[in-house]
């Protein structure tokens, strides 16, 4: 009888919320977010603050991004305001650290500090039989995606982790920007500028299941699918920040049409990977909100900020209509603050924001989460910072998916 309850309270703790495990996990980062800037778009859209969908989730914690070797201290943070600028990661070190569950120097992509491989968390997925992705608005082989699936000391080495992430990987979808044959204008060039991806493999996945029009991406939204879709939009870095002209007010330049949304390319890659029985993993990445923030460009990084809300309405919707929040996990963080960015309601559309950096800072980012076993992050966030309160650091989040991966496995069994 004492046994029977030992080991009943052995299965208690071994599992994570056991019943609560996602069958899905929808992993969606916004890369040089801070606080700020979601208060920036908050003010923009709806004119206060807390409006954004996935502020709306139940589970809201802050998240410590430094690289391997730093460390964040809140109170340093609240009375020292150079802190923050220094000791910062970089989105492959924090992509790694969110992948892998490792902290790695600043550059590195899937490796450790001894540049030893680390296994992260698509290869563990894949090794359960689920169907995995990578999703962003940036090029396809930059810091983000790269950390999700690749093993490489520099992230600037994009020709060979392009040629990792297709052709030795098994992911089932892989959309993003760095087209070859377009410029930031989604302009079709005559000479193919090979930064992103090799003329060789682009010649390979030209002749097979390359997708590249908006019309392509739209196609894959209902209906059946390939197993297996690479989709590189017809621009060349970004989907829309680098295009031409300016203007302080956002959306005032004509977006390039050529080119999907972060949300089409989001319910494309759900119908792609909603086919397999076991589950999906996949990382969607609103990757230029960080490309605006070294610019300090206000109007560029709100329209970003806007395109990845509406991203996070088609999951929140293709979670309601083609899942539940039994079955599926969708999670909202950011690898980094990027601009040091303060906000203030101005009582006009356009909210005052300064810029105190054209670079990254070591800030506490938020983490958001609704679904199958958004709770157990909760007891990860073990410290507690005076101004965003409760935090976990971010290797804290591919561990506790790893657990529920584990939970999954002793299922499989
Ligand atoms: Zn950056």
């Amino acid at each position: 009888m004492r046994k029977a309850v030992v080991s009943l309270i052995f299965i208690f703790q071994s599992f994570v919320f056991a019943g609560d495990v996602p069958q899905n996990v929808i992993f969606m980062i916004i890369d040089g977010c801070g606080f700020n800037h979601i208060a920036a778009a908050d003010y923009y859209e709806y004119g206060k603050a807390g409006q954004q969908v996935y502020e709306k989730f139940p589970v809201k914690l802050a998240v410590s991004t430094y690289p391997a070797g730093g460390s964040y201290d809140p109170e340093k943070a609240r009375n020292d305001f150079d802190y923050v600028k220094d000791g910062c990661t970089d989105s492959a070190a924090a992509a790694t650290a969110l992948a892998t569950g490792v902290k790695t120097k600043n550059g590195s992509l899937g490796v450790g500090v001894n540049k030893n491989r680390l296994e992260n968390v698509i290869e563990k997925c894949e090794r359960l039989g689920m169907a995995t992705g990578v999703v962003t608005s940036v090029p396809f082989s930059h810091a983000t995606p790269a950390g999700f699936v690749a093993h490489q000391d520099s992230r600037g080495s994009y020709l060979q982790i392009a040629d990792e992430m297709i052709t030795q990987g098994d992911l089932e979808v892989i959309f993003g920007g760095g087209n070859p044959y377009y410029d930031n204008n989604g302009k079709k060039i005559d000479e193919g500028n090979f930064k992103y991806i090799s003329s060789e493999l682009w010649q390979k996945i030209a002749a097979g299941s390359l997708i590249q029009t908006r019309q392509d991406f739209l196609n894959l939204a209902e209906g059946r699918t390939p197993r297996r879709v690479i989709g590189i939009a017809q621009v060349f870095e970004t989907l829309q920040v680098n295009r031409s002209g300016e203007s302080n007010i956002p959306f005032d330049v004509p977006l390039n049409k050529n080119v999907p949304t972060l949300a089409e390319m989001s319910r494309a890659a759900l119908n792609v990977l909603d086919d397999e029985a076991d589950g999906f993993f996949v990382m969607i990445e609103g990757g230029a909100v960080d490309w605006a923030s070294h610019k300090n460009n206000s109007s560029r990084m709100i329209e970003e900020m806007v395109d990845f809300e509406n991203a996070v309405k088609a999951v929140v919707k293709w979670v309601e209509t083609k899942s539940s929040w039994e079955k599926t996990l969708v999670i909202i963080t950011a690898d980094h603050e990027t601009g040091y960015l303060t906000v203030a309601a101005s009582g006009k559309k356009m909210p005052a924001m300064e810029w105190h950096s054209s670079g990254h800072t070591n800030s506490l980012v938020g983490f958001l989460a609704k679904g199958a076993g958004a709770k157990s992050f909760v007891k990860c966030a073990k410290n507690n910072a005076p101004v965003r309160g409760r935090y976990m650091d971010n290797t804290d989040i591919p561990k506790t998916i790893f657990q529920f991966l584990e939970t999954k496995k002793s299922q499989i069994k």
